[in-house]
Formats: C-alpha cells, sequence, structure tokens
C-alpha cells in the first residue's frame, strides 16, 4: 500500500512548475503513463548495464532548451578509462555507487544559474531552477531537467523505500529520490556534487 503511494509519487514524470503538485498528481493519466514509461526503463537498467545498448535521452543547449529526443548507444568505458577519466572521488561515486560526505560537496550550496551535467558523459541532469536548499548537505533538486534522462531503481533499505538516481546515458550512480521534497512535485533528488558538473548558462 504505502509502496504503491511512494511508487506513484516518485514516478519520473516531469510536470511544468506551473501546473503545481495538484495538477501533477491529478494528471493520471499522465502519471500511468509515466510509470509504465519507468517500470520500462527500471527493467531496462538491466539493459542500460549491458554494453552496446541504445538509450533515449534529450539533449539541451547551453541555455537549457530542448534540442530533441534521441537515441544513442550507451557509454560504455571500462574501469581504467573511467579511472583516467574521473577524480578519485568521482569514480568512487559514480562508478562505485559511492556516497560524498555532506556538507562537503561544492555544490552543496551553489547558487549559479545554469545547467547540471553528468561528470561521466555529459548527458544534461539538471536545470538549476530545480535547485533549492534542502539542509541536507547535498545538492538537491525537485526534479531532473527531463525524466528520461535519469533512470530510478528501487532501493529498499529499513522499511521505507527510495530511488537510485542513475545517469541514462551512462548508468554513472548520481544519487537518491526521496519523496519528501517541495512543490510542485514533493520530490527530492539528493545527489552528489562530484557526480555532476555545472556549467553555466550560455
Ligand atoms: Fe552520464
Amino acid at each position: 500500500m504505502g509502496e504503491a503511494v511512494a511508487t506513484t509519487k516518485l514516478s519520473p514524470a516531469a510536470p511544468d512548475p506551473a501546473r503545481g503538485r495538484r495538477g501533477f498528481l491529478l494528471s493520471g493519466f499522465a502519471a500511468v503513463s509515466a510509470w509504465a514509461l519507468h517500470r520500462t526503463s527500471v527493467a531496462g537498467a538491466l539493459q542500460v548495464l549491458t554494453p552496446a545498448g541504445d538509450v533515449t535521452i534529450e539533449r539541451f543547449s547551453a541555455a537549457g532548451k530542448s534540442e530533441g529526443i534521441v537515441k544513442l548507444p550507451m557509454v560504455v568505458k571500462t574501469e581504467a578509462e573511467w579511472k583516467k577519466q574521473l577524480s578519485a572521488a568521482s569514480f568512487f561515486v559514480t562508478r562505485q555507487e559511492g556516497t560524498e560526505r555532506a556538507f562537503t560537496g561544492k555544490y552543496a550550496d551553489s547558487h549559479g544559474d545554469g545547467l547540471y551535467r553528468c561528470i561521466c558523459c555529459d548527458n544534461a541532469l539538471f536545470n538549476s531552477v530545480t535547485k533549492y536548499d534542502s539542509g541536507t548537505g547535498w545538492p538537491s533538486f525537485w526534479q531532473p531537467i527531463a525524466a528520461i534522462n535519469v533512470t530510478n531503481t528501487p532501493v529498499r533499505s529499513y522499511g521505507s523505500q527510495y530511488f537510485e538516481v542513475k545517469c541514462t546515458l551512462c548508468a554513472a550512480h548520481l544519487g537518491h529520490v526521496f519523496n519528501d521534497g517541495p512543490r510542485p512535485t514533493g520530490l527530492r533528488y539528493c545527489m552528489n556534487s562530484v557526480a555532476l558538473t555545472f556549467v553555466p548558462r550560455g
């Protein structure tokens, strides 16, 4: 029962901020469709982890405007290649599902206008207009820039349920999403700074 509520709230539908939470929750068909998409992507998490699989993402310009939905081969690299590309902290979080210590990340208290992209593959993940101060010590957002750009996988821990959030394009572990966020979505995307790179709006 609780799970059903949680999964509905945590469906990755991307509501128009102007519509508000009520409109979002009342758009039943859209929610069901989004959940179906989510379930596909969860099932696809196995596919996502399979080298050479295609994934679908939405591309965004530096100004944050959509450049359309594209199907791309998933970004797959060896552990040695990721280690060469990333800092030790970014490798630990994104490729080994680690978590940075609270209040230590450079984006925990950042307020710049722009986009947060995947440190591994540059996939657009969050728009700064959805960033808020959650008080947790991790950069927090109430919505991804596009629902399809992240993949949410259910996690059960000590009786509570939340979702692990990964980059759809490269399967980088980014953080988790909880249903205790602010309006209009009620979601809290709790991210690791070292999994992100901020690009000021161009
Ligand atoms: Fe990525």
